[in-house]
């Protein structure tokens, strides 16, 4: 999968607080457009990062897979999810090309 991007890229979780998501597997998500099948999201969504299986929410805040999210948006958002792109970028113009295995 090729992602065209531009410089429009403003994550509304990181700049305009942007409230957490909740999903029905268990866990707490980055917003309530992150409840997609993106694969840009499944580091957040490990067994071990379910609400039930830790103390406090800060808990999975501070895990590796959060930390490292957390660093795609705010450093390299070349590596965000598209839904990322989608919705906190380049909106509708924001275009993904599949490229075909041959
Ligand atoms: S789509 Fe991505 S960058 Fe935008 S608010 Fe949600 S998690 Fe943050």
């Amino acid at each position: 999968m090729k992602m065209e991007k531009n410089d429009r890229w403003f994550p509304h979780c990181i700049h305009l607080g942007k409230e957490k998501g909740y999903s029905a597997s268990g866990h707490i998500l980055p917003c309530c457009w992150a409840d997609t099948p993106d694969p840009g999201f499944a580091p957040l969504i490990k067994e071990k990062l379910k609400i039930a299986n830790n103390a406090t929410i800060t808990d999975i805040f501070q895990s590796e897979e959060w930390q490292e999210f957390i660093h795609k948006l705010t450093a390299e958002p070349d590596k965000a999810p598209a839904t990322c792109w989608k919705y906190c970028g380049n909106g509708k113009k924001f275009r993904i090309k599949e490229i075909l295995d041959t």
